[in-house]
């Protein structure tokens, strides 16, 4: 079969960073007791309450396609959200529902780029970027965002990025930003985004801002980068289900943007999936209605375990935790102790049977890192974060 050079070229040809992963799962499989620190998923599994929404609605007749912009009171109940939120107009027409949050980044790529495009993403990322990018035919360009500025891009490194790729004849047209961020914990502050939203206006790029965490922020607060004026009509607001709602398998999220340009992501979405699951949608509906003390709930464990993992790392100097405002990682810096995160993260499965993912994984701006996912109870938690600063100990 002769395939697409798009579709053979997704992961861009390198490592796709999860080999570590891959090898703790395959540990497990064969029986190893490991602590797996990698992945961002709750351990706690989805409310029987919206279990019982989405069984409810499955058994009242939502089983059938739903409509494939999504269904009215959802898109609505989505509107009103970021509207209490952000302070900006935002209306059902400005939002589309997807089959997560990633559907909704491939949608709002394939609306920003042509074939040979260039977009734009910030150094450490989450790991599915630069493929979503390469899935549209696009370039992905990456921004890096320093260790030692608490991993917030600056104004002059984007500006040089797209300087460059009109320069090779290949313009940027997109910037992706994630605030709160996997796998920094950074949390964009209004300078930061106004430096971003400069940047956007100068070279005229769409800026799809991923803000899936935006319910996890545990000092300052979250900011849309479309509240800022001027940027609702060149801005895509990724959302999801997943984080706020620990509903990771259920695949609802939304894109949000302008309206005449949702006609167009509509199109595409009726030639995709063709819509999402009804059932999973009325439960979606359900667990907005739970309110804001619900996802206080969700998110309360990730701010408690962040509070246990900086008093366990009180008093050392092995490993630097640089200090996450949101999201439910932590990256710990251990540069210290002279090896890769790679290095790192090999040596502490295979001596102490702990599984963290290397910071490389996520880019070159997080090498020397290690990123820990805050998600196994607090007392494993706490435990493993002491072994963790006793294994690095042993190596300065
Ligand atoms: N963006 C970021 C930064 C993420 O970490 C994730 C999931 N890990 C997603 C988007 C996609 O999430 P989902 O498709 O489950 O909404």
């Amino acid at each position: 079969m002769r395939l697409s050079n798009t579709i053979t070229t997704i992961t861009g040809g390198g490592s796709d960073g999860w080999d570590l992963f891959i090898k703790a799962r395959k540990m497990i499989s064969q029986g190893h007791d490991i602590t797996e620190l990698t992945i961002g998923e709750h351990d706690i599994k989805t409310d029987t309450r919206i279990l019982e929404a989405m069984h409810a609605a499955a058994l009242g007749g939502a089983t059938g396609y739903a409509m494939v912009p999504g269904i009215d009171a959802l898109r609505h109940a989505v509107a009103q959200r970021l509207e209490e939120r952000t302070g900006t107009a935002t209306t059902p027409d400005n939002v589309l529902i997807t089959a997560g949050g990633q559907a909704a980044l491939f949608a709002a790529f394939r609306a920003a780029l042509d074939e040979g495009d260039t977009a734009l993403y910030i150094n450490p990322y989450y790991a599915t970027y630069p493929g979503t990018i390469r899935s549209v035919g696009g370039r992905p360009q990456a921004v890096v965002a320093e260790a030692d500025n608490g991993f917030l891009p600056s104004y002059e490194a984007l500006d040089a990025a797209a300087t460059a790729a009109a320069a090779r004849g290949a313009p940027a047209k997109a910037l992706l930003i994630n605030s709160p961020n996997n796998p920094t914990g950074a949390v964009y502050p209004r300078d930061t985004l106004a430096a971003i939203a400069a940047v956007a206006v100068k070279h005229d790029l769409i800026v799809i801002s991923d803000e899936v965490y935006d319910t996890q922020v545990w000092e300052g607060e979250h900011l849309s980068i479309r509240a800022l004026e001027g940027m609702a009509e060149r801005c895509f607001v990724v959302g999801s289900m997943s984080k706020s709602h620990a509903m990771t398998g259920s695949r609802v999220g939304w894109l949000v943007g302008p309206e005449a340009a949702m006609g167009h992501v509509l199109n595409l979405l009726t030639n995709t999936n063709y819509g999402v699951a009804g059932f999973t949608q009325e439960a979606a509906l359900f667990a907005l209605g739970l309110g804001s003390a619900f996802e206080a709930d969700i998110a309360a464990p990730f701010q408690r375990r962040r509070a246990l993992a900086q008093k366990a790392l009180e008093g050392q100097n092995a490993i630097r935790l640089s200090k996450p405002s949101g999201a439910m990682y932590l990256m710990l810096d251990i540069r210290a102790t002279g090896l890769s995160g790679d290095a790192f993260a090999d040596k502490l499965l295979m001596e102490r049977a702990i599984a963290v993912m290397p910071g490389e994984s996520f880019g070159s701006a997080a090498a020397g890192h290690v990123r820990i996912a805050m998600t196994i109870p607090d007392a494993p938690f706490e435990a493993a974060i002491k072994e963790i600063a006793a294994f690095s100990a042993a190596l300065v």
